[in-house]
């Protein structure tokens, strides 16, 4: 009796303890639960999306591949690309291959039957009616942090004229473009560094001034470096953007295009020569389709494909003359 009444009273402990086990597992169950939906929710939150444009004055791609930047091979092959992107429209305007024609179509999405900035003259331009892609991406979405930093002054005065965020960091007129893109490229690393940019344009200028100087073309040894020397800031450019303390929650599109290309020493007068009319077209990151763009692409999409990545639709009252390209369908 005595030892069945010790082992009715041990059965019991042991049952005491089995229920508190199992209550100890259902609190351990509901603690993991509620961990793992916390992290679910976390990992559920999109990233912020971001733009990076990066625009390089009298670029070929040829040379591109023919120099040996490593920083531009890198996102070509990672990315997205098209080496056909045209830099002037197929409906007639009088636009020249010009940096004025060319950076108007490519900041505003209009061509110039639109802004009427036919060269480097922008007397009769009507880009007051052609707002920039930072007025447009405020516009809808006016707490976006648009910001771009110039060393061409015209683009500062004619295309980005009136937004705040469009700064001309130096005068590459005056002062001289190589010493511009050194300058232009602290600035960014300053504001990558302590701002929080959602759309950031970055001017390179200094390959069109070698292009007038040694020649637009693969083989010529000043024109390939300067195409090293822009990778080389573009390098310390990307090492800042994955600097950033919140890299992880955002979505960076980082974009590269040209204004024209050239040949011989110049690029006027290009509309039938194929390497000054040929630009080119890069996007890179997360939301970058990999490999070639088969669509056929022109710089008058690169606002559109600016806008749609920041998640603004394209207002079809804007009359924008290209559309979104080498995005992902999320994207679209
Ligand atoms: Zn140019």
């Amino acid at each position: 009796m005595h030892c069945d009444s010790r082992s009715r009273a041990q059965s019991k402990r042991w049952m005491d303890l089995g229920l508190t086990n199992r209550l100890l597992s259902a609190r351990l169950f509901c603690a993991l639960f509620v961990l793992l939906a916390a992290t679910a929710s976390a990992s559920a939150q999109p990233k912020q999306p971001k733009v990076l444009m990066i625009g390089i004055d009298g670029c070929r791609f040829d040379a591109i591949l023919y120099s040996q930047a490593k920083l531009l091979k890198k996102v070509i092959n990672e990315g997205g690309h098209t080496d056909k992107c045209d830099v002037l429209d197929n409906i007639p305007t009088k636009a020249d291959t010009a940096s004025g024609a060319g950076w108007a179509t490519i900041l505003t999405g209009l061509w110039a039957d639109r802004h009427n900035v036919l060269g480097n003259d922008f007397k009769d331009s009507r880009l007051h009616e052609c707002p920039s892609v930072l007025h447009l991406a405020n516009k809808v979405k006016p707490k976006l942090e648009c910001i771009a930093l110039v060393t061409w002054p015209d683009i500062q005065e004619h295309i980005c004229k009136g937004h705040k965020g469009c700064r001309m960091v130096f005068d590459g007129d005056k002062k001289g473009y190589k010493e511009g893109d050194r300058v232009m490229t602290e600035v960014a690393l300053d504001v990558l560094k302590t701002k929080n940019p959602d759309l950031l344009f970055l001017y390179f200028g200094h390959l069109d001034s070698v292009g007038h100087g040694y020649g637009f073309h693969p083989k010529s040894p000043r024109y390939t470096n300067g195409i090293e020397d822009i990778d080389d800031h573009l390098i310390r450019i990307f090492k800042a953007l994955d600097a950033r303390p919140k890299r992880a929650g955002e979505d960076w599109l980082v974009m590269f295009f040209t204004d024209h290309g050239g040949q011989g020493r110049g690029h006027g007068g290009g509309r039938t020569v194929p390497e000054i009319r040929t630009g080119f077209l890069i996007v890179h990151g997360e939301a970058a389709v990999k490999g070639k763009i088969a669509d056929k692409v022109t710089n008058a999409d690169i606002v559109p494909t600016a806008l749609t990545h920041l998640g603004i639709a394209i207002d079809p009252a804007w009359r924008l003359e290209g559309r979104a390209v080498g995005l992902k369908k999320r994207d679209r």
